[in-house]
């Protein structure tokens, strides 16, 4: 099953899509591997993805809802969408 509405943490990111705001656009897929859609259209994380921060932060800036949104796992501060 894929990590829909879950948070998974990428590296020093936890990293969450939010099904309900997604509208597969695909940007996100464009930056980064760790992203792909599901048979609904809508953007999930692929499990046990290796990707970088970097990447990660990319797709997310390049989505236009602003449905994914990345948090530092160790503060837990929102990092994006600002
Ligand atoms: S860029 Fe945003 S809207 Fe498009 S598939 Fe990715 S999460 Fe969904």
């Amino acid at each position: 099953m894929a990590n829909t509405d879950k948070i998974v943490q990428v590296g020093k990111y936890k990293v969450q899509v939010l099904r309900e705001t997604c509208i597969g656009a695909a940007s996100c897929i464009a930056f980064s591997p760790a992203f792909e859609l599901d048979g609904e259209k809508k953007a999930v994380i692929i499990d046990g993805v290796v990707e970088t921060e970097d990447n990660l932060m990319m797709a997310a800036q390049a989505c236009p809802t602003k449905a994914i949104i990345i948090t530092d796992a160790a503060t837990g501060e929102v990092l994006w969408p600002k």
